[in-house]
C-alpha cells in the first residue's frame, strides 16, 4: 500500500496511535522528525523512553510518580484524611491548580463503562476500599467523588458512593456540584469553575 520507506512508515504507523492522530496527520509529524535535527529526533526518543522506563504508579494513589510513592503522598502537611477521587492522573493537575484542595488522591485509571468492558475490576476501585479500610496511620473522613462529570464519570461515582456506605458507613462521602460543563472532562476545566465544584461539593 504504501510507498515510504519501512523505516518511514513504521514511524508513521506508530505516531497515527496516539490519540487524535490521523494518518495525515502522523504522515506531516514523520516528516518533521526526518527534516528535525538528529539532536533534535533523539531528544524525543530519549524522552519516551525515559518516560516508559523511570515512571510508574504511586503505590498509594496510582498517581504518575519516578518514586515508589508520589510527591503529594510523601507530603505530610497535606491532609490524609481527605481523599479526591479522579479518573486519570491528568485530573490531579487541574485539582492542585485550584489551591483550594490539600488533601491527598486516588487515581482509578479510568471509568466504568460496560460497554467498553470496563468492570470495577480494571480499574483501582478494590485499592480505594481497601485505603479506607488499613487507614492506619490517620482515619479517613472523607472521600470526593471527581470523576468527570459524563456518563461513564457519573456512573462510576455512584457506583462508588454506593460500596463505600456499605463498607465505611462512617465515611462521608461527596461529589463536586455541579456547575462542571456537562459531558466535559475534568482535565479541560479551569481553575476557578473547579474549586467552586470543589468548594460546594455535596454529600452522597
Ligand atoms: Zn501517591
Amino acid at each position: 500500500m504504501s510507498s515510504y520507506a519501512p523505516p518511514v512508515q513504521r514511524l508513521v504507523t506508530e505516531l497515527s496511535k496516539l490519540p487524535g492522530v490521523g494518518t495525515r496527520t502522523a504522515q506531516r509529524l514523520a516528516f518533521h522528525v526526518l527534516r528535525a535535527s538528529d539532536e533534535d529526533a533523539f531528544a524525543l526518543a530519549d524522552a519516551l523512553r525515559e518516560v516508559k522506563e523511570r515512571i510508574g504508579l504511586c503505590e498509594i494513589c496510582y498517581n504518575l510518580t519516578d518514586e515508589a510513592r508520589c510527591r503529594i503522598c510523601q507530603d505530610t502537611r497535606r491532609d490524609h484524611g481527605l481523599i479526591c477521587v479522579v479518573e486519570e492522573p491528568g485530573d490531579v493537575i487541574p485539582m492542585e491548580r485550584t489551591h483550594e484542595y490539600s488533601g491527598v488522591y486516588h487515581v482509578l485509571g479510568g471509568a466504568l463503562s460496560p460497554i467498553d468492558g470496563i468492570d470495577p475490576e480494571d480499574l483501582k476501585i478494590a485499592e480505594l476500599y481497601a485505603r479506607v479500610q488499613q487507614s492506619d496511620t490517620q482515619p479517613i473522613r472523607e472521600i470526593v467523588l471527581a470523576t468527570n462529570p459524563t456518563t461513564t464519570g457519573e456512573a462510576t461515582a455512584l457506583h462508588i458512593a454506593h460500596e463505600l456506605r456499605e463498607r465505611a458507613p462512617e465515611l462521608t462521602v461527596t461529589r463536586l456540584a455541579s456547575g462542571l460543563p456537562v459531558g466535559s472532562d475534568l482535565e479541560y476545566a479551569d481553575e476557578v469553575t473547579l474549586g467552586k465544584a470543589f468548594a460546594g461539593r455535596r454529600s452522597l
